[in-house]
């Protein structure tokens, strides 16, 4: 007959970290996954020592008065990074042990703070033109109902106040479309020099306004790759429209492209699509975070020039489906360059 396996071999198997405390109160085994989160020489020691943070010895003492299980958290820095343990305790019947378990939830738990900045970003947003909207609805039913020039000027307000919003639901319904095909790898061969064309032809009605040239040069050859041709028009609009808005009125904006068979970044063929301005630039220390929904270098630039915060966010996703990536690079004063590489897994003879 075979033996009943002891206790420390029974936890040995369960892949969570894993302690028992017995009836004197001392940790009795600790698996090998629980000894790396607590060290070494923990059994026979005082559960106290070991489990050290309030809320989960507080848990632990209230399971062994009433024989109740219970569930708490447990917080541990693991090298830079913190880890949150959702932790489970289960008394063992007849035998006045307790088994604790531990769950390792920080993905759960940042996903969960993300979600919450994320619907409180988007109140912000929303509730700055609605406050406005509202006002002006005040005003125009009341002081200035009779007053023609005040009506024209407020409803002029409104209307670029409603625009803002209807822009800021437009992308926030366009990010939701990119985040759920995000995992979806594109399967049409599309030409990405006649999605630029299409692009520049689109925009170039905004340069003109602005008094930006747009100076392309994309070769002759098309430039065929695996992409979907809508989410990469609005790649394009949203880097060549950002350029014409921040690159500064009556400066070129320079659209190029490059081809290569071995790309450094991407270990294979790519295709490169540099949008250049002659702008102001973007401080450095912005650079690494343009891509998160909302963050702005300026604020109140981006504002004034009617920009969501959410149009490199937008691009993130869109070059993460293509497995493309997006490298920007900018010296303050002497503008600033979004370059995008797509890997270009068609070769010219499928063409
Ligand atoms: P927005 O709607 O505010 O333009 P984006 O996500 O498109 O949002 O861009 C994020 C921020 O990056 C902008 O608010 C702006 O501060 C900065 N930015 C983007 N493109 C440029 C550029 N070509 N030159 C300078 N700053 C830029």
């Amino acid at each position: 007959m075979t033996e009943a396996p002891l206790l420390p071999d029974l936890i040995a198997a369960l892949p969570l970290p894993t302690l028992v405390i017995d009836r004197a109160e001392r940790i009795a085994a600790v698996n090998p996954a629980a000894g790396s989160l607590f060290g070494g020489h923990t059994v026979g020691r005082h559960f106290v020592t070991v489990l050290r943070q309030p809320a989960l010895v507080d848990a632990v003492e209230r399971c062994i008065e009433d024989g109740q299980g219970r569930q708490s958290r447990f917080l541990a820095s693991e090298g830079d990074r913190d880890v949150t343990y959702d932790v489970t305790l289960r008394c063992v019947a007849g035998t006045g042990l307790l088994i604790v378990t531990f769950q390792d939830v920080t993905h759960h738990a940042q996903a969960g703070q993300m979600r919450r900045d994320f619907v409180a970003n988007v109140s912000h947003e929303l509730r700055t033109p609605l406050t406005s909207l509202m006002g002006f609805i005040e005003t125009l039913s009341g002081p200035a109902r009779d007053d023609p020039a005040a009506r024209d000027r407020f409803l002029q307000i409104m209307q670029t106040e409603a625009g803002r919003m209807n822009r800021l639901v437009g992308d926030l319904l366009s990010l939701s479309r990119v985040e759920a095909e995000e995992r979806m790898r594109p399967t049409n061969q599309i030409n990405l020099a006649e999605v630029l064309r299409t692009t520049l032809r689109n925009l170039n009605p905004l340069a003109v306004e602005a008094d930006v040239t747009l100076r392309a040069d994309l070769g002759t050859e098309p430039l065929m790759i695996l992409g979907d041709a809508d989410q990469l028009l609005q790649v394009f609009t949203n880097l060549v429209e950002n350029a014409i808005k921040y690159g500064g009125e009556g400066r070129p904006v320079d659209i190029g492209c490059e081809v290569s068979l071995r790309d450094p970044m991407l270990r294979g063929p790519s295709v490169r699509i540099t949008v250049r301005d002659h702008g102001p630039g973007i401080p450095s220390h912005h650079i690494p975070r343009l891509t998160e929904r909302f963050y702005r270098a300026d604020s109140h630039r981006s504002r004034a020039l009617g920009g969501t915060g959410l149009g490199l966010a937008i691009v993130k996703h869109i070059l993460n489906r293509h497995r493309g990536r997006l490298k920007i690079t900018s010296e303050e004063g002497q503008g600033a360059s979004f370059c995008v590489i797509l890997p270009q897994d068609v070769v010219a003879s499928d063409v």
